[in-house]
């Protein structure tokens, strides 16, 4: 006669619990795809984007486990990937703004309010993290807001990499300086060239016309002509030579309420 235990106790088939897992949000699904920095694995829950990182020499099985160990979640490779999802992640590793949700539910809430401002940099641009910082209204957290984004769970994705140093060096990032260096080249931003700049002390660049300054990277700072570019070391420089800030990059913080 069958012990009707043996239904209990008999170990599920690792696919069905990782449904079930999936089914209340405590296990993720994960895909491989390129990016400019090489192929990368992009995990996902039922509530969002959760994980990115590069694709190792040992493949699938190290994220799997990196995965584990870092969110304390199980990630199986997803045999169907909706296909919409593939398309949005597509776009946004690519550089381009996407409508995709991302679960941040490991970040605290000043990081996700770091990366939520981070996203907000357009592709091709990038922002000191003093920016970030004073936007977020937390000027003096400079140093914290690096720290932060250093450990964004979805590098890439969310382009912690337009955020640079203060100084408007390249600086520091998650997946290395030179792959910073590298997706912002493709991207159009051209890192020795800011590397230029800071060594000049050139932290905005503002129209002799418009009387407008911005940030190196800006849209309308791209725009200026050779013989109108004005070159200044900060805010209170620029302020004092009669120019106001863009309302797009924002180049100095807002005064304070009363
Ligand atoms: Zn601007």
């Amino acid at each position: 006669m069958t012990d009707v235990t043996d239904s209990f106790t008999s170990p599920a088939p690792a696919g069905l619990l990782h449904s079930v897992l999936w089914t209340v949000g405590l296990a993720d699904r994960f895909v491989r795809r390129p990016s400019p920095l090489g192929p990368v694995f992009v995990a996902y829950n039922r509530s969002g984007v959760s994980a990115c990182s590069l694709a190792g020499p040992d493949g699938a099985e190290d994220f799997a486990h990196d995965f584990a160990t870092r969110f304390g979640r199980p990630v199986l490779a997803d045999p169907e990937p909706p296909r919409l999802l593939l398309r949005h992640l597509d776009a946004a590793l690519a550089g381009a703004a996407s409508p995709l949700r991302y679960d941040l539910r490991t970040v605290s809430e000043f990081g996700r309010a770091v990366l939520a401002k981070a996203a907000e940099i357009p592709r091709g641009q990038v922002r000191p993290y003093g920016w970030i910082a004073a936007e977020i209204g937390r000027a003096r957290a400079a140093r914290a807001v690096g720290t932060a984004l250093g450990h964004n769970p979805v590098p890439l994705l969310i382009p912690c990499h337009r955020v640079v140093r203060s100084d408007g060096r390249i600086g520091d990032y998650g997946l290395g300086s030179p792959a910073k260096r590298a997706v912002l080249a493709a991207e159009g931003v051209e890192p020795d060239e800011l590397e230029r700049l800071a060594a000049r002390r050139v932290r905005f660049v503002a129209s002799a016309t418009t009387k407008i300054f911005c940030h190196p990277t800006c849209a309308a700072a791209r725009r200026i002509t050779e013989d109108h570019r004005v070159m200044l070391g900060s805010p209170a420089e620029a302020v004092a030579a009669g120019y106001r800030p863009c309302r797009q990059c924002r180049p100095m913080p807002a005064p304070a309420c009363p």
